[in-house]
C-alpha cells in the first residue's frame, strides 16, 4: 500500500500539521516515498455513527448486498466507524471489506414476542431466557449487546418495560462477565430508571430521561445516544397509533420536550454521542444531520463534531484521542473549518480509511 502524506489542521486541538500514513496508521515523522494527497484543509478523525443498522431496511431484514450499499452511503458521508445497534442478518462479512466503514456489531436485538418490530429481534417467550440470550449475543458480537427496554404493550395501551428488574440485573451481569457492554432501546422514564439500576452502559434514544436519571448517568458515565433525527418521527408514530390514545399522547409529550431533555443531559456532563438510527425510518448517510441536531440542543459545534468523531472513537475503543502517532489512519478531510460552520461536513473532499484513500 502506498504511503501517504497530508498537511492540514488536525482536529481536535492541533494547528497545521504534517502527517504521514503507512501500514494503516498515522505517523508524525516523514515516511520516505509518501504520496502527498492533501496539501491544505481540515483533518477530522473518521466520523462515527454510534447507532445505526447495516442490514435493516424500512420493512425489515435486507440482503447483504443491500446492507453493503447502506455502509457505502454512510462512508460517503464521512462515517468511517459504525456501532451497529442490532440487525436481523449476519453482516459480519462486511467487516472483511477494507473499503467499508469499520463495524462494531451488537448482534441481534433481544426482545419479547409482539414487543418490537416484527422479524427483527430474537423473541424470547420467557423473560427468564434473557441472561442466556445475552451470553449468546455477547459471543457473537463485537463487545456490545442490544436489548429492547420498552415498547408499546397493547394490553396496557402505553409504553411498558419488557423485562423485570431482577432479570435485567442478571442479564447485565452476564454480559459484563463476558466482557461485553449492554445498551438498550428505551423511550420512557420508568424503563430508563430500571435499566440504570440494572447497570447498563448506554441508553439509546432516552427521550424520557428525568433529572434524577441524568444525574445518575453523569455520575457513572453511562452514555446516551439520543438519535435526534429519528425522534422527529414520534408525531407520525403517534398519528398512526389512534387505537392507543395514551401511548400516542405519551409519544407526543416526549417529542415536545426532547430538545430540552437531551440538552439537560449534555449540560450535566452525560457522555452523548451521535447516532442516526439509520436502517429503520432514517436513510443511511445522515450523520451530519445528527451532528447539527446535537448542536441545536446545546452542544458546541466542536463538541458536536467530537460526539461523532474523536470522542465516539475513544468511547468505542478504536483510538485514544490524545495519541496521533500510531493511531488508525481514518480521516475525513474538509476544505473549510467545520468548527465555524457545520455544513462544511456535508462535503468531504477526501476519505482515508485504514490508511487508504477510499473517496
Ligand atoms: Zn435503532
Amino acid at each position: 500500500m502506498t504511503a501517504l502524506h497530508l498537511r492540514g489542521v488536525l482536529l481536535p486541538g492541533h494547528d497545521e500539521v504534517d502527517l504521514w500514513v503507512s501500514d494503516g496508521v498515522l505517523r508524525t515523522t516523514p515516511v520516505p516515498g509518501a504520496e502527498t494527497v492533501v496539501r491544505k484543509g481540515f483533518l477530522v478523525p473518521g466520523l462515527a455513527d454510534a447507532h445505526c443498522h447495516v442490514g435493516l431496511g424500512p420493512r425489515g431484514p435486507i440482503e447483504l448486498e443491500d446492507a453493503a450499499a447502506q455502509a457505502e452511503a454512510d462512508r460517503d458521508a464521512g462515517t468511517l466507524l459504525i456501532r451497529d445497534c442490532g440487525v436481523p442478518i449476519d453482516n459480519s462479512p462486511l467487516q472483511e471489506r477494507a473499503d467499508l466503514p469499520r463495524i462494531i456489531r451488537a448482534g441481534r436485538h433481544l426482545v419479547r414476542p409482539k414487543r418490537y418490530l416484527p422479524a427483527v429481534g430474537v423473541e424470547l417467550e420467557d423473560e427468564e431466557q434473557l441472561p442466556a440470550a445475552v451470553a449468546e449475543q455477547a459471543e457473537r458480537g463485537d463487545g456490545w449487546v442490544k436489548l429492547v427496554g420498552d415498547w408499546i404493550d397493547r394490553s396496557v395501551g402505553d409504553l411498558a418495560p419488557l423485562w423485570s428488574a431482577d432479570v435485567l440485573a442478571e442479564a447485565v451481569r452476564t454480559a459484563h462477565d463476558k466482557g461485553a457492554r449492554v445498551t438498550a432501546h428505551v423511550f420512557g422514564a420508568d424503563t430508563i430508571d430500571g435499566l440504570l439500576a440494572a447497570g447498563v452502559d448506554c441508553i439509546e434514544h432516552g427521550t424520557g430521561v428525568t433529572d434524577a436519571a441524568i444525574a445518575a448517568m453523569a455520575a457513572r458515565g453511562v452514555a446516551l445516544v439520543p438519535t435526534l433525527i429519528n425522534i422527529e418521527h414520534f408525531p407520525d408514530i403517534a398519528a398512526r397509533a389512534h387505537r392507543y390514545p395514551t401511548y400516542a399522547a405519551h409519544m407526543r409529550a416526549m417529542h415536545a420536550v426532547v430538545d430540552q431533555r437531551i440538552g439537560a443531559a449534555i449540560e450535566a456532563g452525560v457522555p452523548v454521542y451521535a447516532g442516526t438510527d439509520a436502517g429503520g425510518l432514517v436513510e443511511h448517510g445522515r450523520i451530519v444531520d445528527e451532528i447539527v441536531a446535537l448542536h441545536r440542543v446545546g452542544m458546541s459545534r466542536t463538541d458536536a463534531i467530537g460526539a461523532a468523531s474523536w470522542a465516539a472513537r475513544s468511547w468505542l475503543g478504536v483510538q485514544d484521542p490524545d495519541v496521533v502517532d500510531g493511531a488508525p489512519a481514518d480521516l475525513v478531510v474538509y476544505d473549510g473549518d467545520p468548527r465555524l460552520d457545520l455544513d462544511v461536513l456535508r462535503t468531504p473532499v477526501r476519505l482515508i480509511l485504514r490508511g487508504a484513500v477510499v473517496g
